[in-house]
């Protein structure tokens, strides 16, 4: 959904709020698509500033569908966005990246609200998520999801790292 901004442009001061669907069922983020699985309507004040300058503010919340880290299984991750920004409609798209403004989500005069949405997403993406804090993974050799179930693999010896990482565990239960 793309809100037109020249109506604001009209005068100094000009402030309008929105309340915006969320249409996306996907975000991509890295390169990798997100399903988004709960969503709310996007609430958004512009503020014209003056001299084609806009104030950006709102919230947007959200839930995502992430893969657990260890076992990939669906983790439901609820996201809260706040919106509080600047943007200056003068600079052209390349003055913006040589000012590091990130407004990749302004085409013209419009203001595409999924990219906004991506943008404060991708700022917010956990470096990880976990299904749970002990989850158990899922076995390097057969592939079972070892939070359901057990395997007979040998994995001692399997790679050294990993060999050192057990030993702090097992020193860490001992205590
Ligand atoms: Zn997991
Ligand atoms: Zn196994």
């Amino acid at each position: 959904m793309k809100i037109s901004l020249t109506k604001l442009f009209v005068q100094d001061g000009k402030s309008e709020k929105y309340e915006i669907p969320l249409t996306s069922e996907t975000f991509s983020i890295g390169g990798q698509d997100y399903r988004v699985i709960e969503k709310h309507p996007v609430i958004l004040g512009l503020t014209h500033e003056g001299n084609r300058v806009i104030t950006i503010t709102g919230s947007a919340d959200l839930t995502m569908e992430i893969p657990c880290a260890r076992c990939l299984t669906p983790v439901a991750t609820p996201f809260q966005l706040e919106f509080d920004l600047q943007i200056d409609l003068n600079l052209s798209e390349e003055e913006r990246e040589e000012k590091e403004e990130d407004s990749s989500f302004v085409e013209g005069d419009e203001l595409d609200v999924e990219e906004l949405v991506r943008n404060e997403l991708i700022v917010q993406w956990p470096i990880r998520v976990l299904c749970k804090d002990d989850c158990k993974g899922i076995c390097s050799r057969c592939g079972a999801n070892l939070n359901i179930q057990t395997c007979d693999c040998d994995t001692t010896g399997l790679d050294p790292r990993m060999a050192a990482i057990k030993d702090i565990f097992s020193k860490f239960k001992e205590v």
